[in-house]
């Protein structure tokens, strides 16, 4: 049916129309699409957030809304040149740059699209409507000149700037990562090792500092007399989970407010060592046993010289340095600095004039040629360097640590802090801004806002742009050989006018090439002429993050400004109405839209975000190829078809939750509401055609309370269903959706099946016809952006079929809009009334062990202040529910006296009104019962049979007894209900479908015939 519907939509070009049919109007709703990465196949999470996606622009489309969507894809960076790596066999940067760069990017633009048809495919099967015709490519010249254009914008406000300071860095990728990248790297339970090592104090000193550290080294036992120490000379304790990092270390730092204790305990050698270490972290270190020989104030210890466990060149003395990021919750409240590889520590050791020196390659192996550990990868060093601390008896303790350390999102490697420099985006500079401007975002859920996003923004640091790779849109900045003067540029014109063609002709560069394909290498080789000193200018060597490009997709994926301009200066394509992604883009895409727009145009770029959570599997474990639980989309749908799929998806749980993906969930979707609702169409066609129901016949006043009353539901599910997709919220109007349908199905067809099934075509009878099928027609509508599938199916059938002059597609029809003068509050609740009434009954009578076709004489209600008309309504729908001769409306029902009764039952609700049954029978009840019971048999025997609902039949029975008794006594009753012209006490007519039935311990034969 899907795959049809399909076929249809494509061969009408629905989405098109249903898109075209609102250009020009002012109503505009705009979604961004988030581009993947097409070089990986598409899993259950994109469909999830494709699915989500796609709901909300269908709605507006319906309400009149111009709602365009172009699709896009994310091209550059990081996971692409990974993949070519690998299938390059190359790793590293050498590699690449000895394979050469333009082969290599080359290789790169090739794979991005590896898998678009893939993608293309499953989004086209789960009816995501989006303009695939027409997308933005991140990799396209057109893109990449609006990425300028928005670079040179922030250059000319003095937004971006080169740095030195401490970044992550991938020592794989050899590439610094922004800090929302390093955001989507963290692992909890990354293990490490823990180590105290000792810091020996000088054994001299040529200075002693002030009075306030000669008073300190009086306390440590410095003998300032006799130049030595009174006993062994003392160590500062240090603990580092980064053994390499010790390599480079070239202070310590101390809490100044803090107390100090000098102890002895026992060393690594089993010789007693005198340590020195936070009082308050004496305990969790070294245990209670140890003995105190001194306190002395943090700022006492500042200005003494220590001995690093590996002296560096460039420094000569090492001191103890005051700092304010000393923490008493961890380590021994002396923290060794090592300037080159901590953001703290090159503040600190900028503050003190230390040096940056490096001991480890960009790479992540070491340098010092003279050591064993020369030329490992850090991680790989750490035992080494252990064992040297160990063996100088520098090494107290070690152990294992878990903790929360980040590695490189995309290759796993565990990411290096490292002093280097690099490009950034100055975002702190509008960080009020950026906050202001995520007030006026409706976040989805809405803890986001001042949570996870609200966070990030408060301790926002500058975005780190620049990433020393290939495959990416280049950083357009040039540098002047001559006088190192710098230049932006903000476009391919810009470009040609700026381009020392002379200089380039000399070296046989072409810039053409680079206007072709501003990548790497074609764009290395433009060279500009210096404005200041007319030297030729190079390109400074680095790409920019990915994430920018992604960021800037509101102005690049309609190459603003070079065209389009009004679309994004008129607000006609800006900001989004709506995006969508999951919880982890909030560091991701949410964050890079919000800061370029916000330092473009000072002003938020998505007006509604619904952030999704995680997939896991049906057991809660994140699904992996490892552990094989990776559940294929493809076969999700095939086996349950996208409605399916979508309706789960979109109504199982709130958008923010994690969700456990459970295939027998969707299953369960597929059978309630998606086959409750079909048998309901089901039935309205199987009627309609018996009675050859004319839908242009006009549709009579509504008498009956029973239409009333669905009219009623329906108009309030209308009012509910745009209400909450109004306000994002499509799990509430969903359930809303599957509420309606049971109750289009399980009571108001149940209880109108007669008015259906009698002969004449009178009025009460086409007043069911016309609210049924409007119910069917609405309920289609409200559910085409969920399942457009199904909604598609039962328009065409119900409407298309019956006047070809309505809309081709229920996707280009009106939304539904409530009726309020049709809602009736009352009377809903008094059949909610009825409902809960008839349902606690039916449990009174399993409890009683009774089956409903006995007839009952009495129940007995809870209810009070209901107007006379509802309680009649009431009581006539009890009434046939609970198959009972009369219902008995009472203030309050006794619970003691009447449940001691055995002859009732009472049932109880938690706090609700009761309902109460009389179960004793009389022989006229039983007899009744009976009769009903013969109906029963006989309805299923004509299904058996294999007869229509309509056909008229001649019954046939041998009975005796109480059997043969009850059936004379109600021949009228059972032949109207079995449609039996004849009901004959004969054995079968030749022909007849025969069975043999025991009925209260009697037998009985029975026949039936078609006639
Ligand atoms: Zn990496
Ligand atoms: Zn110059």
């Amino acid at each position: 049916m899907e795959e049809k519907v399909l076929r249809f939509w494509k061969e009408r070009r629905i989405f098109e129309k249903s898109v075209g049919q609102h250009q020009g109007s002012e109503r505009r709703f705009i979604l961004y699409e988030g581009p993947p990465t097409a070089n990986g196949n598409p899993g259950l999470h994109h469909v999830l957030a494709r699915v989500f996606k796609d709901l909300f622009p269908r709605y507006k489309t319906m309400q009149g809304f111009y709602a365009p969507r172009k699709a896009g894809w994310d091209c550059h960076g990081l996971p692409v040149e990974l993949e070519v790596e690998k299938e390059l066999g190359l790793s590293s940067k050498t590699q690449i740059e000895e394979y050469g760069i333009e082969a290599f990017n080359a290789r790169c633009r090739k794979s991005v699209f590896r898998y678009l048809k893939e993608w293309e495919a499953l989004t086209d099967r789960i009816g995501y409507w989006l303009d695939m015709e027409h997308p933005y490519i991140t990799l396209d010249r057109d893109y990449i000149e609006s990425c300028w254009w928005i670079i040179k914008n922030l250059w000319e406000k003095g937004l971006i700037y080169q740095g030195h300071r401490v970044t992550p860095h991938c020592p794989r990728c050899v590439t610094s990562l922004s800090s929302h990248e390093v955001a989507l790297g963290y692992r909890e339970d990354a293990e490490d090792p823990s180590i105290y090592v000792l810091f020996r104090l000088r054994s001299y000193l040529q200075y002693e500092g002030d009075e306030r550290t000669r008073e300190g080294l009086k306390k440590l036992g410095w003998n300032r007399q006799k130049a030595r120490w009174d006993a062994s000379r003392p160590s500062l304790l240090v603990w580092t989970t980064t053994p390499w990092t010790l390599t480079a270390n070239m202070a310590s730092a101390i809490a100044p407010e803090q107390t100090y204790v000098l102890v002895e305990a026992p060393g690594p050698e089993a010789v007693v060592e005198r340590l020195i270490l936070a009082k308050p972290r004496l305990d969790a270190v070294l245990g209670t046993s140890v003995r105190v020989i001194a306190e002395i104030p943090g700022k006492e210890l500042t200005g003494l010289y220590y001995e690093p466990p590996y002296p560096l060149t460039e420094v000569k003395d090492y001191r103890i340095v005051p700092a304010d990021f000393v923490v008493m919750d961890e380590g021994t409240g002396i923290v060794h600095i090592a300037p080159a590889y901590g953001a703290d520590d090159f503040e600190l050791g900028q503050s003190f004039g230390l040096p940056v020196t490096h001991t480890v390659n960009l790479d992540g192996t070491l340098k010092q040629s003279e050591k064993p550990w020369a030329g490992r990868f850090v991680k790989d060093a750490d035992p080494l360097i252990m064992e040297d601390l160990k063996e100088r008896g520098l090494l107290l303790k070690a152990g294992r640590i878990t903790h929360t350390y980040p590695f490189c999102w995309r290759c796993n490697a565990p990411l290096l802090y490292y002093a280097k420099k690099t490009w950034y985006i100055r975002t702190t500079a509008m960080k009020d801004k950026l906050l202001e401007g995520n007030q006026e975002i409706n976040w989805v859920p809405g803890y986001i806002k001042e949570g996870r996003f609200g966070d990030w923004l408060r301790n926002n640091v500058d975005w780190a742009l620049s990433r020393e790779r290939y495959w990416g849109t280049p950083l357009p900045i040039w540098v002047c050989q001559g006088c190192g003067h710098y230049e932006a540029v903000g476009g391919l014109e810009e470009l040609k006018e700026k381009a020392h063609r002379e200089k380039m002709e000399e070296s046989g560069y072409s810039l053409e090439d680079a206007l072709k394909d501003p990548h790497r290498p074609f764009i290395d080789r433009v060279l500009l002429k210096c404005p200041e000193c007319q030297n030729p200018m190079r390109r400074v060597p680095e790409v920019i993050d990915c994430w920018f490009d992604s960021g800037a997709m509101p102005l690049a994926q309609v190459h603003y400004p070079f065209k389009n301009a009004e679309l994004i200066d008129k607000d006609l394509y800006f900001p989004a109405d709506y995006i969508c992604e999951a919880v982890d883009q909030t560091r991701g895409w949410f964050y890079t839209l919000h800061a370029l727009s916000t330092l473009l145009f000072q002003r938020p770029c998505f007006k509604n975000v619904i952030c999704l959570g995680l997939i896991l599997d049906a057991k809660g474990e994140k699904m992996s190829k490892a552990r094989g639980n990776v559940v294929d989309p493809w076969s999700v749908i095939k086996a349950y078809g996208a409605d399916a799929l979508r309706w789960y998806m979109l109504t199982a749980c709130p958008p923010g939750n994690v969700r456990r993906f459970d295939q027998e969930q969707v299953k369960e979707v597929m059978r309630q509401p998606f086959m409750t609702l079909w048998n309901t169409y089901s039935f309205f066609v199987t009627y309609a055609n018996i009675d050859r129901f004319d839908l242009r016949t006009p549709a009579p006043p509504l008498t009956s309370e029973l239409d009333r009353w669905i009219i009623s539901e329906l108009n309030g599910l209308t009012a509910q269903v745009t209400q909450n997709l109004d306000s994002y919220d499509p799990v509430e109007a969903g359930r809303e959706i599957e509420k309606f349908i049971e109750s289009l199905s399980n009571w108001y067809v149940r209880r109108s099946r007669r008015r259906f099934w009698k002969g004449e075509n009178d009025q009460d009878k086409r007043s069911a016809y016309h609210t049924l099928y409007n119910c069917l027609v609405t309920l289609a509508k409200l559910m085409a952006p969920f399942a457009p599938f199904v909604a598609e199916e039962l328009y065409q059938n119900l409407v298309r079929t019956q006047d070809p002059t309505a809309p081709e597609s229920i996707h280009l029809t009106s939304f539904p809009v409530a009726d309020h003068s049709l809602i009736d509050r009352k009377l809903g609740e008094a059949v909610q009334l009825a409902q809960l009434h008839s349902s606690q009954g039916r449990a009174a009578r399993a409890k009683a062990g009774i089956k409903v076709r006995q007839p009952l004489r009495r129940a007995i209600i809870e209810a009070e202040d209901i107007e006379w008309p509802l309680l009649e309504r009431l009581v006539t729908d009890i009434k046939e529910e609970l198959n009972v001769k009369e219902v008995v409306v009472v203030q309050s029902i006794p619970l003691e006296g009447w449940a001691s009764d055995p002859s009732i039952v009472v049932i109880i609700t938690e706090g609700g009104p009761r309902t109460a049954v009389e179960v004793e029978l009389t022989p006229e009840l039983l007899k009744e019962g009976r009769a009903r019971e013969i109906v029963h048999r006989l309805q299923s025997m004509r299904k058996a049979a294999g007869f229509d609902i309509a056909d008229h039949i001649a019954t046939y029975y041998q009975a005796e007894g109480e059997l043969e008794k009850v059936l004379r006594e109600f021949a009228p009753y059972i032949q109207q209900e079995t449609l039996s012209r004849e009901l004959l006490a004969w054995p079968p007519a030749p022909g007849a479908y025969q069975e043999t039935h025991r009925i209260d311990g009697e037998e009985i034969v029975l026949a039936v015939k078609k006639l």
